[in-house]
């Protein structure tokens, strides 16, 4: 089984937040592009045999700025090359200002059953700074689309933490989101990330830092008002509507990212894309261009590539899966993956966070507990080689 991550690496417009592998003004490209996309789905796939792919997220970027044609060419080379399983998750990621009814009922009949929609905030201040394409009002006009073109399955990212952002806003913000009753959303603190246009303004004094107080109290802040409107706070940055499984995870959970935290194998086509399986690792050079001529000549061109020794494949498995905050780490599932019990290679490390009261182990399950959340960081480091 191997989960397929796409990625469209085009935004109508820059966010000067954002450090994705992504480009503005490159509207000429998008053909060329999805045509390349789609033969290196079908010949990535017919290389290892047509593996089955349980679930497909495409992200980027922006994938609904292509043409509705150029997504149909797309989603052909994911069938040519891949065979879904009939119960596949199939994600896109959508920007509200960049929807419409047809893109929406295009991508449904093409078999997308998950839509993931970059909302961000709904103050219009706060969209400025983030220079985001769309308004307050957007947000709303796009779940209706996605609704009536058949999408049952929706979750909408939230960006908190920003400069002087004020706990009223950030509040009203998780209420009109909630009031939208997507099944699935998305928190992530807003992060200074090298070389964009934010952290020049932070460097230069024009826009202040993140207070990571701040973000800490807005984040309990969101933790409450979700848990009060009946959703599954899942994992550190995830929020889902629907009963629980044996895992403790929601029925809305988003699968393919499941994959990532299970540390299970994916592959990434496209310009940047990371890929993971096999005991290997590697990533897609990131220039447009340089991918479409590597696939037209037979393979994307890779620029990294390394083997995962069995004791970082264990740490990342432990510092991902504690990401689950019921789910945890399975015991059961580390030994059968890796032929030895959690406790036997992480004994001290174990004994060390119980004791500090921020981790839990029974028989099935190692698991952060509330106390370990806001202090992840500390907790993933003690798994990984480097900090043994
Ligand atoms: S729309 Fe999303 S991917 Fe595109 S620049 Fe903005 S944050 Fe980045």
């Amino acid at each position: 089984m191997l989960s397929l991550y796409l990625h469209i690496p085009f935004c109508q417009r820059k966010c000067p937040y954002c450090d994705f592998n992504t480009y503005a003004g490159k509207e000429a490209r998008y053909a060329a592009f999805a045509g390349a996309l789609a033969a290196d789905l079908e010949q990535e796939g017919e290389r290892r045999g047509r593996p089955t792919a349980p679930t497909v997220f495409i992200g980027g970027g922006t994938p609904t700025v292509l043409e509705p044609g150029q997504l149909e060419r797309v989603f052909a080379g994911i069938r040519r090359g891949f065979a879904l399983l009939p119960e596949a998750e199939i994600t896109s990621e959508a920007n509200p200002g960049t929807v419409d009814q047809g893109r929406f009922e295009m991508l449904r009949r093409l078999g997308a059953n998950r839509l993931s929609m970059g909302v961000q905030s709904f103050d219009e201040a706060e969209l400025g700074f983030l220079g985001r394409i769309h308004d307050a009002a957007a947000p709303a006009a796009a779940v209706a689309l996605a609704r009536s073109a058949g999408f049952d399955n929706v979750n909408l990212d939230l960006i908190y933490g920003l400069p002087g952002q004020r706990p009223g806003t950030w509040l009203a913000t998780l209420k009109r989101a909630i009031d939208l009753g997507p099944e699935h959303l998305s928190l992530y603190s807003l992060v200074v990330e090298d070389g964009t246009p934010l952290a020049a303004w932070v460097a230069q004094g024009q826009v202040a830092a993140p207070d990571p107080d701040l973000a800490a109290d807005l984040y309990e802040m969101a933790c409450e008002q979700l848990a009060a409107a009946g959703y599954h706070h899942y994992e550190i940055s995830n929020w889902a509507r629907g009963a629980l499984d044996t895992e403790e995870l929601p029925a809305f959970a988003c699968r393919h990212n499941l994959v990532y935290w299970r540390n299970q194998s994916y592959l990434g086509f496209g310009p940047g894309a990371h890929s993971s399986a096999g005991g290997r690792r590697w990533s897609v050079g990131r220039s447009v261009e340089g991918y479409i001529r590597s696939v037209q000549a037979g393979a994307a061109a890779v620029d990294f590539e390394e083997e995962i020794p069995a004791l970082l494949a264990m740490g990342e498995t432990m510092m991902l899966g504690l990401r689950l905050l019921g789910a945890g780490v399975s015991r059961a599932g580390f030994r059968a993956r890796f032929g030895v019990d959690v406790a036997d290679v992480y004994p001290d490390e174990l004994a060390g966070l119980q004791r500090r009261g921020l981790i839990e182990v029974n028989d099935e399950r190692v698991r952060l507990t509330p106390q370990g959340w806001l202090l992840g960081n500390r907790v993933f480091a003690e798994f990984l080689p480097e900090a043994s």
